[in-house]
């Protein structure tokens, strides 16, 4: 490398410094260009404020920008598939009542969690029957680890004495009567109906899911439900049970949620959050985890 030549850095601060507004997400900006006060595209002063015409998105719709463009979406999905081409769910099971347990337990814990418990949980309980057979109390010292295990139990108790009672031992495989069931939600009933049945009902939102969309700018909501509903509006429906694996991937691989690992994601250039640790394109405040 010739002298004096330093290879691009993120910033210190963990945003890059000054970095060009209104960029082509396909032309990546030398650090060099932010550091001239009117080397900015668009020529505006640096009070002038950028023209806001989208679609209500607040990052949306700057010199044309459209996070929900098509062909933006179908470049994430495109370079998701690369990255990611056969992930499933990383949650062990055997059987779709054996994955509604595990998906119950992993509330606010880890799916490494769930798998150190689950393994002798399912040798002591090995069918829906031997669980509608316990009291919650009966279960709690073995899903304790997991966390929040007194309503985890009387969920997974629940559940089974449910599944036994009205659906004759067999897990449903239809999402209004998998939401009758304790402790389960969209989130849990999709997990089994996508992971289990490969039934496209919806779009798991996760933790990852929530921050990753919001990161990607697919949606401004903060809610699962609302969440769940902008992803169904622009992610093809044949997508979104890989979708979902995918963005859990990614988000405990590269785009964590402290400090996400940018500068080595390959969606680097078509994403624009507020809280990126690198960037060589425009960040928008609004678009963050
Ligand atoms: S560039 Fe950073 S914030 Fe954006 S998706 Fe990749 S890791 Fe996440």
């Amino acid at each position: 490398m010739p002298r004096g030549v330093v290879p691009r850095q993120p910033a210190r601060t963990g945003h890059q410094d000054r970095v060009a507004r209104a960029l082509s997400p396909t032309k990546p900006v030398p650090i060099s260009a932010g550091r001239k006060k009117d080397a900015r595209v668009g020529g505006g002063t640096p009070k002038s404020k950028p023209k806001v015409t989208g679609r209500g998105n607040g990052a949306a719709g700057r010199s044309g920008y459209d996070p929900l463009a098509p062909e933006r979406i179908a470049e994430i999905l495109r370079r998701l598939d690369r990255l990611y081409p056969d992930v499933t769910c990383a949650l062990t099971h055997s059987s779709a009542w054996e994955l509604l347990v595990a998906t119950i337990l992993s509330a606010q814990s880890t799916d490494v969690n769930v798998n150190r418990v689950t393994p002798e949980l399912f040798r002591k309980y090995p069918t829906v029957e031997a669980f509608a057979a316990l009291t919650p109390e009966q279960l709690e010292p073995d899903v304790r680890s997991t966390g929040f295990f007194r309503n985890k139990s009387k969920s997974v108790v629940g559940a089974a004495k449910k599944v036994v009672a009205e659906f004759g031992g067999q897990i449903p495989d239809d999402m209004e009567k998998l939401l009758t069931l304790p402790g389960v939600a969209r989130k849990t009933a999709n997990v089994v109906l996508g992971s289990w049945f490969k039934k496209a009902e919806g779009v798991v939102v996760d933790t990852h899911v929530h921050r990753i969309s919001r990161r990607l700018e697919l949606t401004t909501q903060d809610d699962p439900q609302k969440i769940e509903q902008d992803l169904m509006r622009v992610i093809p429906r044949e997508k979104w049970i890989l979708f979902s694996h995918q963005i859990i991937w990614h988000g405990r691989r590269l785009c964590i949620a402290r400090k996400p690992k940018c500068a080595e994601c390959p969606l680097e250039n078509l994403c624009h959050a507020g809280d990126k640790t690198w960037s060589t394109v425009e960040m928008h405040k609004n678009a963050k985890a």
